[in-house]
């Protein structure tokens, strides 16, 4: 990936990463850079597209700037300039938030729109220059060790079957998660996923360089439409899976995009849809899945860790990788990988992303029906300064 193959693989690390979206490339970054030898294996040769909405909110650009990276990689997103609401009554409620022009990059305010295509590409580039070893590796299953803890991962690599082995792994390999799946966590029922869409437009108008949320319509769900550099952005639309419109998210994504009483048609009046729409599940968290087992750690969505109203999912992937990174280093510094000094992530993770999660959880489960929006997009346009206080809190969503 990134230019590289299995060539160059050993057979035996301190740690595997098995996955290199943001919570593997978080995980590896900071485990190479404290001189652990770490393998970073991905299904994927990189750059590869993810569907996603590209968000990286104040808090992922915050978590970026705690992992040292290079800000000169993003600097042809700018940060974003304010975030609009709109609800289904007519409501329109947000505001610039006037980040100065000068702002050091990753510093508050700081929102951009990056595509998955860079932006996972950047973090395995950084991984990588810090001295983690890159192959591409589909992993297949799990090798244990006498006492039945996870030992490292089966996989196939282009040379064809590979046995990689180590005493921790770190799987970061989102939905379909082989490491997850193999010290038994099972996937949230319907009722705590949600289903996602999302194309790329060009010749979109009047964005300002904000990004525009368009709630109610069909369930707990929203439309999006993310501005990139030169008239682009990213547009989707995302619901809780067990919606009745879930099933025809297609349709409705295509109403969004061309049907003239769509609340997004102004934006996108004389826009051109660039490549196919594309679809993928949210894990939302957290339902006290287990994060940890003997020789493994779980992080991002393989550990269920979407957040349940807004449906982002970098943040949460980059902090739990970062947790991930820092137990494996305390596990190798006492040379144990039992549940019970692994289960120090799970603690961390539930601190730090915990309530926002319940937060988040606690609002969806109330926003069910639409016109709560528009109650609260009321409240906040009367407010004074309102819509002034709810542009950094969307801002702060990824
Ligand atoms: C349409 C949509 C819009 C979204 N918009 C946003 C947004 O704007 N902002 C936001 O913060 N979040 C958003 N999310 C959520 C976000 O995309 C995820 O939460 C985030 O990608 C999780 O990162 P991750 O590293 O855990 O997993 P992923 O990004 O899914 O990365 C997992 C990696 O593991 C690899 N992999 C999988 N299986 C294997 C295997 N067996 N062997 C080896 N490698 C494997 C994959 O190739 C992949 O590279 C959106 C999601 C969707 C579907």
């Amino acid at each position: 990936m990134v230019g590289g193959s299995a060539a160059g693989l050993r057979d035996r690390y301190e740690v595997i990463v098995v996955g290199a979206g943001p919570a593997g490339g978080a995980a590896a970054l900071r485990l190479a850079r404290a001189g652990v030898d770490v393998a970073l294996l991905d299904r994927a040769a990189f750059p590869r597209d993810k569907s996603c909405g590209d968000l990286l909110g104040t808090w992922a650009t915050h978590l970026l700037g705690r992992l040292r990276v290079d800000p000169a990689r993003f600097a042809a997103y700018p940060p974003l300039d304010g975030a609009i609401l709109y609800t289904p009554g007519g409501c329109v409620v947000g505001a610039g938030v006037g980040r100065a022009a000068d702002a050091p990059p990753f510093t508050a305010l700081d929102a951009r729109v990056v595509p998955r295509l860079h932006f996972d590409a950047a973090l395995v580039a950084e991984a990588r220059a810090a001295g983690a070893t890159v192959a591409t590796v589909r992993a297949t299953g799990l090798l244990r060790d006498a006492g039945g803890a996870v030992a490292g991962i089966r996989g196939q690599g282009p040379g064809g079957e590979v046995a990689i082995r180590a005493p921790l792994t770190i799987g970061a390999d989102g939905w379909t998660s082989v490491v997850a799946r193999g010290i038994g966590v099972a996937r949230a029922a319907s009722d705590w996923t949600g289903l996602a869409t999302r194309a790329y437009v060009e010749g979109a108008r009047g964005l300002d360089g904000r990004m525009h949320f368009f709630v109610g319509g069909p369930g707990r769900g929203y439309g999006w439409i993310f501005p990139l550099p030169g008239g682009g952005a990213n547009v989707g639309l995302g619901l809780v899976a067990d919606e009745p419109g879930a099933n025809r998210l297609g349709d409705l994504f295509d109403r969004f995009l061309h049907d003239p009483a769509s609340p997004a048609r102004p934006f996108l009046a004389g826009a051109r849809v660039a490549g196919p729409a594309r679809a993928w599940p949210l894990a939302f968290g957290w339902r006290d899945t287990p994060l940890s087992a003997p020789g493994a750690l779980l992080a991002g969505d393989a550990g269920s860790l979407v957040s349940p109203l807004s449906g982002s999912g970098i943040h949460n992937a980059l902090a739990s990788g970062i947790s991930a990174a820092r137990t494996a280093r305390r596990a190798l510094r006492l040379g144990d990988f039992g549940a019970d000094t692994l289960r120090e992530h799970d603690r961390r993770c539930r601190r730090v992303l915990g309530w926002r999660l319940a937060l988040e959880a606690w609002f969806q489960a109330r926003l069910r029906d639409p016109r709560a929006f528009d109650r609260f997009g009321r409240a906040v346009a009367a407010l004074p300064g309102g819509p002034r206080l709810l542009a950094p809190i969307l801002l702060n969503l990824g």
